[in-house]
């Protein structure tokens, strides 16, 4: 049996009319940056995800960035972010002037360990890039409870986490803003690259607005500099198409969450993901921690299984953060957990069958 990492073609054949129909739809009205389509999806989704401003762009790392540059983040500032997520959770820091400060890992949730947050704020320290990573949510009642006593902002990378929850508060909805990302691969997944902000604050709504359309509101009244960073058309039909699937889309993910569960339950030489309590958690990655984790995942490709590294290096650690002189006693639960993370399929449309053939495939493996 073959299990891809993912399979966004099988979702595609699900709703082919729906998506065949918007893609045809926004051709016809040429409609292709911006305008309406763009402007019904920011409705759409402010709507169902309950916030009063979606500001749509062209990538969620821009949405990021935006962020930073939006609230007067630059020269001599530092950003505190988490030494595990992926490069745009750091990178738009550097990006905006800044400096990345990184925080060790939660042992067992993954995300930022709040804990530690505390001792690496400095006087220079502007705001917290938050990621919710694999749709597990941080603590963001403790984080945002020190970003108020210290006067610096929290900023929620959600690329991982839409409609992730933590007690009945939908992540994004704590911070000052949030940042989505709508890449194919991402729980809720363009055909190309898309993001948006998300934000309850009216002023900053309209900066934003403003700096990802070239500084404009109206055209040629460019109020600042800004950057070019707009939602085609085509994305925002098809993310439209979308959404009204992507609630028990979720709930499969937790489904398939729970059957990975059910079927790897007595697996010695694995831990698998474990759930923060009063939180929903909603899979946009499934992994474990595994012994002997490189044979673990050479053996699994064999059998027609494929599996991801989220991710193989901490941000740290990376070439381009040498510079910063980091070493992995900085971050010791990060590291360590390097070396035996393994992210399994993960998708609305896996099955009970393939899910079972995944479990089992890893039992032999440790049995030999
Ligand atoms: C995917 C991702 C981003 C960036 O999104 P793009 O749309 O690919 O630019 C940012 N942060 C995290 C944690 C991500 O996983």
């Amino acid at each position: 049996m073959n299990v891809p990492f993912v399979d966004l073609k099988k979702q595609y054949q699900d709703i082919k009319p729906e998506i065949d129909r918007a893609i045809q739809e926004v051709i016809e009205n040429t409609a292709f940056i911006g305008g309406k389509y763009v402007k019904a999806f920011e409705q759409q989704f402010a709507e169902l995800y309950g916030v009063k401003h979606v500001i749509a762009c062209a990538n969620g790392t821009d949405s990021l960035y935006i962020l930073m540059k939006m609230l007067g983040i630059g020269q001599g500032d530092e950003v505190i972010t988490v030494a595990n997520s992926w490069i745009s959770s750091s990178e738009t820091i550097t990006q905006a002037g800044a400096t990345p400060v990184f925080v060790d890992i939660h042992p067992d949730y993954y995300s930022m360990d709040e804990t530690l947050l505390e001792r690496a704020i400095t006087s220079n320290t502007k705001a917290v890039i938050l990621v919710h990573l694999q749709g597990q949510i941080a603590d963001v009642e403790a984080i945002q409870n020190i970003c108020r006593q210290k006067g610096i902002y929290l900023i929620e990378d959600c690329a991982q986490s839409h409609f992730s929850e933590y007690k009945g508060i939908r992540a994004g909805l704590t911070g000052i803003a949030a940042s989505f990302s709508f890449y194919p691969g991402k729980n809720l997944g363009a055909y190309g690259d898309a993001g948006c902000i998300i934000t309850n604050d009216d002023e900053l709504a309209t900066k934003c607005r403003m700096y990802a359309n070239h500084g404009s509101l109206t055209k040629h009244k460019h109020e600042i500099e800004g950057i070019n960073s707009r939602m085609d058309g085509l994305q925002a039909a098809i993310l439209s198409a979308k959404l009204p699937h992507i609630l028990q889309w979720t709930e499969q993910r937790i489904h398939n969450a729970a059957l990975y569960a059910k079927h790897l339950g007595g697996i010695k030489e694995i831990v698998l993901p474990q759930v923060r309590p009063d939180s929903k958690h909603t899979y946009h990655v499934y992994m474990i921690r595994a012994a002997n984790r490189d044979a673990l995942m050479a053996h699994l490709r064999e059998q027609g299984i494929e599996t991801a590294l989220h991710y193989p290096v901490i941000l740290p650690l990376l070439k381009a953060y040498s510079y910063l002189g980091y070493t992995s006693k900085d971050f010791p639960v990060a590291s360590a957990y390097q070396e035996t993370i393994l992210s399994l399929p993960m998708y609305p449309e896996l099955t009970e069958e393939h899910i079972a053939y995944v479990a089992e495939t890893i039992a032999a493996f440790y049995k030999s």
